[in-house]
């Protein structure tokens, strides 16, 4: 399979072989004749699955008829809206459309909350085609007049989960208003959730379904492990298994962003250079945290589900869980975060007696037990332990650890045979 093969023209070939893409992923494979023909696609992909070029490339084939050099701002008006959940992924999609789209002379841009709005207000101004926003930010616009998006002809929804979860279907609503009826719609989403099912039903005419990973599980690549811990020995048990193992890039989700910052204060406290990053940080110190975990500097991010959403760090190798969601589904798109494009991650959770209920409830989704280790020292209150996983669902001890540097983890045998 080849992108040629897929319909793309010669120069965005070009491109993606400059890029260093060898050959179209699954989702690309999938949904970029759908898009060139101009249908309307449904498509569950998760981030790391190469879903942006699946949408950007084509996209940019059925465009570049319009592309112009006119001065004219009324020479461009937008033409295609790409709405995103989070300012991260905003200017990861943004800056995919300026790679991809780098010998196609049409003009992006990007707006996004919690920057000042001048500058983005001036680049609508002065005339855009690609437009990537967040729904918030796009609807400021709308109400000062600096955007028009009447002539929107293909309107793509990214990560239309997150953005439901995030509450914006009003703000969606509000915009879909505004476009013209007769328009391309592409919705990506990382799960098939019925609320999804319904906005597309809403959205999408006769859409082509692109599902590339079954619904619901996650990735095989993906090595999962529960540390049965105490709650309040969370904290120490972390920093002790990143020293321990030399864990560099970890990501940590949290519930909450207090306890995102005060986890970040933690383990900076012992050495472990760590950085906690959520909703209320500005814009420029999410940037730079994020850079400084991609550079190394930074080695482990705590993070939120909310403030996690979008970001794009490839090859990451540990995703923890510091404490299990609540929703059994945001665990999915936490451990897809590692494991990604061939490359095996370990996603560890530390999982303390009232969690057990969560536990099982990702199990359930998982539809297989989770294996689990006690790690010495820090072997839970014998009677605080979780509950034990019982049954046919029961977790299978592991011996050897996953690790393979790994040997001095204790291992716990199954439920039956607990003391
Ligand atoms: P995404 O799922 O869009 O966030 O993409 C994840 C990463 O995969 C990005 O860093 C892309 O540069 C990369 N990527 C996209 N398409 C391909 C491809 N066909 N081959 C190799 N890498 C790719």
């Amino acid at each position: 399979m080849t992108f040629e093969s897929l319909g793309l023209s010669a120069d965005l070939v070009a491109v993606v072989a400059e890029e260093g893409y060898t050959e179209p992923t699954p989702v690309q494979a999938a949904a970029i004749p759908h898009v060139l023909a101009g249908r309307d696609v449904l498509a569950a992909a998760q981030t790391g699955t190469g879903k942006t070029a699946a949408f950007v490339l084509p996209i940019l084939d059925r465009l570049r008829s319009h592309a112009n050099t006119s001065f004219s701002p009324a020479r461009h008006p937008v033409r295609v809206l790409i709405l995103v959940p989070t300012r991260e992924l905003a200017m990861q999609v943004d800056e995919s459309v300026r790679t991809y789209g780098r010998t196609v002379p049409l003009r992006p841009t990007v707006v996004f909350g919690g920057v000042p709005i001048e500058p983005q207000t001036k680049a609508l101004r002065a005339g855009v085609e690609i437009l990537v926003a967040t729904p918030g930010r796009l609807l400021d616009h709308v109400g000062q007049k600096t955007v028009n998006l009447g002539q929107v002809e293909i309107l793509v929804l990214d990560e239309a989960d997150r953005m439901l979860d995030m509450g914006f279907l009003p703000d969606i609503r509000r915009i879909l208003e505004l476009l013209p009826p007769r328009r391309q719609n592409l919705m990506f989403s990382a799960t098939f959730s019925d609320d999804i099912r319904r906005l597309s039903g809403s959205i999408l005419r006769d859409p082509a379904t692109v599902e590339v990973a079954a619904r619901n599980t996650a990735a095989e690549s993906v090595r999962q492990l529960v540390y049965p811990v105490d709650r309040d020995r969370k904290e120490a048990l972390l920093a002790h298994l990143v020293s321990k193992y030399d864990w560099r890039q970890v990501l940590v989700f949290t519930r909450t962003k207090i306890g995102a910052s005060r986890l970040a204060t933690y383990l900076d406290r012992r050495g472990l250079e760590a950085v906690a990053i959520h909703s209320d940080r500005t814009q420029p110190e999410r940037t730079r945290a994020l850079e400084g975990f991609k550079s190394g500097e930074i080695r482990v991010l705590v993070a939120t589900d909310v403030a996690a959403r979008g970001l794009d760090i490839e090859d990451l190798p540990h995703v923890v869980n510091f404490e299990l969601p609540w929703e059994p589904q945001d665990y999915i798109h936490r451990i897809g975060r590692t494991g990604r494009a061939g490359a095996t991650g370990d996603a560890v959770s530390l999982v303390s007696i009232d969690e057990a209920d969560l536990l099982r409830g990702v199990q359930r989704l998982l539809k297989k037990a989770i294996p689990w280790t006690v790690e010495e020292g820090f072997v839970p209150d014998r009677n605080a332990e979780p509950v034990p996983l019982r049954g046919p669902s029961a977790g299978r001890p592991v011996r050897t650890h996953h690790y393979a540097h790994r040997s001095t983890g204790r291992t716990r045998s199954g439920s039956g045979s607990r003391s």
